[in-house]
Parts: structure tokens; C-alpha cells; sequence
């Protein structure tokens, strides 16, 4: 068998909808700054992100309110950075607004 938490479900930051864990990208706050935390070893604090485009939009454009689960508000700038790398480790290269996919 699996690990035991091999199905644990979390509420995406984007959609709000819940869903797999494994089905998303986590972001942690890493000194007080949001991060993505590709290999889920930071402790404390996360929030997680569908790997979609319109979660990532949806993350980017909400009012600045501190998200529930990371216990701190997370400003505009730090959350385009958070996308970009999320989406530049998932599709390719992020240069200004455009997405140069590995390979291509
Ligand atoms: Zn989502």
C-alpha cells in the first residue's frame, strides 16, 4: 500500500475547490515570504494551487486578504512571482508575459 496520506484532499488558493494534493503545487511562507515549495518539505504554513491556468489568474486577481490558510496576506507582486514560477517549472520558461515551453 501507499502512503497513508497518499489522498489527502486541500482547498485550492484559486477555485477554492477541494481536490487532491498530489493535483497541486504548494506555496509556503519560508521566512515570511510566499514561496513555491515544489517538494513540500517546507514545514509551517502552505496553501495550495491547482495547476491550471484560470487557478493561477484566479490567485493572482483576488482582493488582498490574508488567505486563510497561509495566516498572512500575500500581496499582488509576490503573487504574480508565485505564478511565474509555478507555471515556468510546469510549462517552460516565463520571459515578461509569455511562456516559452521547454523544448519548443
Ligand atoms: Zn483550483
Amino acid at each position: 500500500m501507499s502512503k497513508r496520506n497518499h489522498n489527502a484532499v486541500r482547498t485550492c488558493l484559486g477555485c477554492a475547490e477541494r481536490d487532491l494534493k498530489r493535483a497541486m503545487v504548494r506555496v509556503a511562507l519560508v521566512g515570511g515570504v510566499a514561496t513555491v515549495d515544489a517538494a513540500q518539505r517546507h514545514a509551517g504554513r502552505g496553501g495550495y494551487l491547482h495547476r491550471s491556468l484560470p487557478c493561477l489568474e484566479r490567485f493572482e486577481r483576488h482582493r488582498l486578504k490574508p488567505f486563510r490558510s497561509l495566516k498572512s496576506p500575500v500581496g499582488m507582486a509576490e503573487r504574480r512571482r508565485i505564478t511565474e514560477t509555478i507555471k515556468a517549472g510546469w510549462l517552460g520558461t516565463v520571459r515578461g508575459d509569455k511562456i516559452i515551453v521547454n523544448g519548443a
